[in-house]
């Protein structure tokens, strides 16, 4: 017999009346109505009414005059019918309550630094005092949720057939666009391994190894700036498919975000997900993952302006517009072209449609009859442009689209908006050195008839990658990588690597590539971000049970610390202050 309790408080029901029952957890409320106390007793499971009646049993009553709020209690007592007037129809328990025989306090508590009722908790504190956060409906429920969500994405892998393997945290640093955790190795001093970023050339080994089916919910550390959607560390299902089409990968990370939505009891978004080319993405949406819950989009009046007036349209790449449902005043026009200009914009060019229809804009003299017509449109709106380099034009847009939605509350909230990114370019150019780059990973496979342009023309290279993005958040990320070793030896020299240089990093992965590699290919799903929006969180914090704060400690424990000379020399490492300022949180 467990000495705690034989029943559970939330599931105590009407049918119940007249048992005898014992019970266990925290005081969530106390009431003292004179004679009688009432406390919320809570579990895991719910809350149930506990009635202390003096009358009944001093010794209880007497317990509970002492008990405080988040005391841990346990109660026998009978199971009764609440009078009609008593009953509360807002639990599942409203209908009855527990006259209680024994009351025991368990465990005490302090005043807490906060009432877990209170929702405008400071998140520091929240994160200080975690585990008092995690008693909250929210944490208990996102949590629980989380839970749910795991089991069914393991099953639908289980179901398709994919092997659970386990790979190395500590490894090589591996190429993933962001920078290396480092650990320093006491038994080769001045030697570190790299945090994995992910799993990405052991899964690819996987294939290599036979496997063909692989996946893993594994975790990925990469040091980077901390945002709503991002952490230092976090979790991503990890897939990869020897002899793979793109289009497979993609139907097995379907069935699983289907098979997610079902398991909360959600109706599922509708497969198969649609799908936008990358260059439509940019051109319409101004970003690689467009919220397309909205209209707003991105219009080009490129040819319509070349030989404008209006030399800032005359002399640009690109001049693209987008048309906002309302006509903005002369002080709102400012405020949005600071926005424009924080993007990276160089100003912002308007046309102003009042609510008569009347024209109002410092640059309708210069256009043209036909410029006008391209940009005409309804009362009471604004045409806004963007005239630059075609990729500042999609940024400055893009930014300007998606806070105009916000603040003209454009966002249609209960809309799911999930779809496939794909035909991303295989390069990009790297803004501080100038040299081609890769866009997702350099093991991403171009898409077949684009193999020559990696010489002859790598800015029109297009890769096999595609990006799942739900309402605007990049969910996931996966490719067709390369299978064969030239071509992979191609695109490290196109991306400014020499063969030596090639060699001496991934020399042990060329090899590997030689020794009998399959086609393949796969993706990984940021787990924390898929369920941050199915739990409808802004941030993925709300889901990660300890993270980290901006400035990347954690409150909790006060980590990350100092480490003594004597450690440090062990380890043949050796530190220097002061330390970078802490970035600003989003
Ligand atoms: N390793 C990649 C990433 O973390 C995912 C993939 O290409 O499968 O984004």
């Amino acid at each position: 017999m467990n000495p705690w309790r034989d029943r559970y408080c939330g599931e105590l029901r009407a049918e119940d009346e007249g048992t005898r029952v014992m019970v266990a957890g925290w005081a969530a409320r106390r009431r003292d109505h004179g004679g009688l106390i009432f406390i919320d007793l809570r579990d895991h499971s719910g809350v149930i009414q506990l009635v202390v009646n003096p009358e009944r049993t001093r010794d209880a009553a007497k317990t509970a005059h002492d008990v405080r709020t988040e005391f841990v209690l346990r109660a026998r007592g009978e199971i009764v019918r609440r009078a009609a007037e008593a009953v509360n129809p807002n639990i599942p328990t409203g209908d009855v309550e527990i006259q209680v025989d024994e009351l025991d306090i368990v465990s005490r508590s302090e005043p807490l630094p906060f009432q877990l009722d209170d929702d405008n908790v400071d998140e520091p504190l929240r994160l200080r005092y975690r585990y008092l956060d995690l008693r909250r409906e929210r944490m208990q429920r996102n949590f629980r949720l989380s839970h749910t969500v795991i089991a069914a994405i393991r099953r639908s892998m289980d179901e398709q057939g994919f092997v659970d393997i386990w790979t190395p945290s500590l490894t090589l640093g591996t190429p993933e666009g962001a920078r290396d955790f480092l650990v320093p190795v006491r038994l080769q001093p001045g030697r570190f391994f790299a945090l994995a970023q992910s799993p990405q050339l052991f899964k690819q080994l996987f294939m290599i190894g036979g496997f063909e089916r692989y996946y893993q919910i594994a975790t990925c550390w990469r040091d980077e700036d901390l945002r709503a959607d991002r952490q230092f560390e976090f979790r991503q299902l990890d897939l990869e498919l020897a002899f793979p089409t793109r289009d497979e990968v993609i139907d097995v990370m379907e069935r699983v975000v289907v098979a997610s939505f079902q398991s909360l009891g959600r109706d599922a978004p509708t497969r198969p997900l649609p799908r936008m080319a990358y260059a439509d993405a940019l051109l319409r949406y101004g970003t690689d993952k467009p919220d397309v819950r909205y209209g707003l989009e991105i219009q080009d009046a490129t040819e319509v302006t070349r030989g404008s007036q209006f030399g800032v349209f005359a002399n640009a790449d690109a001049v693209r517009f987008l048309v906002a449902p309302r006509a903005f005043s002369r002080a709102e026009l400012a405020r949005l072209e600071a926005v424009a200009k924080e993007w990276g914009g160089k100003g912002l060019a308007y046309v102003v449609y009042d609510e008569a229809g009347e024209v109002r804009s410092p640059i309708a003299k210069f256009l043209s009859e036909d410029e006008l017509a391209a940009f005409s449109s309804a009362p009471d709106s604004t045409v806004l442009f963007a005239a630059d380099t075609p990729a500042m034009a999609a940024r400055v847009l893009g930014g300007l689209r998606v806070q105009l939605a916000e603040e003209l509350e454009l966002i249609d909230d209960s809309r799911d908006e999930l779809l496939w990114v794909v035909d991303f370019p295989l390069f990009q150019n790297d803004e501080d050195s100038g040299e081609w780059t890769f866009v997702h990973h350099p093991f991403t496979a171009p898409l077949e008839d684009h193999e020559d342009l990696i010489e002859t023309d790598p800015a029109r290279a297009l890769s096999q990658h595609y990006d799942l993005i739900w309402n605007g958040w990049e969910q996931g990320s996966g490719s067709i990588r390369i299978h064969r070793q030239d071509v992979q030896q191609r695109v490290f020299s196109a991306m400014g690597m020499s063969d030596e240089e090639a060699r001496s990093k991934f020399g042990w992965f060329l090899d590997a590539l030689q020794m009998g590699a399959p086609p393949h290919g796969g993706f990984a799903l940021g787990i924390e971000r898929f369920l941050a929006l199915l739990a409808g969180e802004d941030t993925i914090r709300e889901v990660i049970p300890f993270p980290k704060t901006a400035s990347g400690s954690d409150p909790l424990t006060g980590a990350p610390s100092e480490i003594s000379g004597p450690v440090l020399q062990e380890l043949g490492v050796a530190t220097r202050k002061p330390r970078p300022a802490a970035p600003k949180e989003r």
